[in-house]
């Protein structure tokens, strides 16, 4: 359930409780009959039949008032600021020029990336997480080149810990209801990837997460799962990454009209598909 309608119900139903439903069980013992007691301006009461109160209002002591909108309950409607998407570019092992977009750091998220929550502890010195970040917002000269020079850039964040150390999932940022396991298997090594459906600008978009390079997947993990907060996603490892055991996190940002339920791993890295975004915009400020 959307948390919105999970607030607007929980107040339907508080509501309810302490103010209407005393007044109808009384209206019912005294004239058998499901009804409500309304004031009258002289003072006296009068018995009507149970309010039908229009959409988006509920019932209160014979009248319809207004629901409280989600502000009132402390969450906000219009959730994060969208992203802008920058194109940019780099140059190839091959030497050819090639064009993307992408979703860099927007600038109300703080640029330590230890200000955020990771779902495995910090593996570095100091409680340092991130031993290779996010770099496809970089001239070209600055982004990494990887071991053999055979990668051009950086996607995500690379995240050392200890072969084996379980890895969580962590609730986004907006996230509106559980994840959805996108896929268990080859991706970047053995991964995991799930699908987080997120409020931006006032509207819901989803965004894709990929767990890379897993010692293994968590027991019976399959696709369709849904998971909560803090849920095992799997084991830190070094697949199709060998001697660099660590996690590579990655976020992608679907676009629009990309319906994530249908989506099958094989596509989420297509241009048309979805924009690579710096996880930082996505990631939970720690408290
Ligand atoms: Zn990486």
């Amino acid at each position: 359930m959307d948390r919105r309608r999970l607030h607007v119900g929980v107040g339907l139903a508080l509501a309810f409780l302490v103010g209407f439903a005393p007044r109808a069980r009384l209206a019912v013992a005294a004239s058998g009959k499901a009804t409500v007691a309304a004031p009258k301006p002289s003072g006296s009461t009068i018995v009507t039949e149970t309010p039908t109160c229009p959409p988006g209002t509920f019932p209160d002591d014979g009248a319809c008032v207004s629901l409280p909108d989600d502000q009132s309950f402390g969450e906000d409607p219009v959730g994060a600021p969208e992203g802008d998407i920058v194109a940019m570019g780099h140059f190839e092992k091959s030497g050819a020029w090639a064009a993307y977009e992408q979703i860099p750091r927007r600038p109300d998220r703080p640029a330590d990336y230890d200000r955020y929550v990771y779902p495995i502890p910090p593996g570095l010195p100091g409680g340092k997480h991130v031993i290779s970040g996010y770099d496809l917002d970089l001239p070209d000269a600055l982004q990494r080149r990887g071991r053999k020079l055979r990668a051009v850039g950086h996607g995500g964040v690379d995240l050392p810990q200890k072969r084996g150390t379980p890895i969580h999932l962590v609730k986004l940022e907006h996230q509106v209801g559980d994840a959805v396991v996108l896929h268990v298997g080859t991706f970047f090594g053995t991964s995991v990837l799930t699908r987080h459906t997120l409020r931006e600008g006032g509207r819901e978009r989803d965004y894709v997460l990929i767990f890379g390079h897993l010692e293994g997947p968590a027991a019976g993990l399959a696709r369709g799962q849904r998971l909560a907060e803090g849920a095992l996603v799997g084991y830190v490892g070094d697949t199709g990454s060998p001697e660099l055991v660590h996690l590579h996190l990655e976020a992608r940002r679907l676009r629009d009209g990309v319906d994530g339920e249908k989506l099958v791993a094989g596509r989420v890295l297509q241009k048309d598909v979805s924009i690579v975004c710096d996880p930082r915009n996505v990631l939970p400020l720690r408290p």
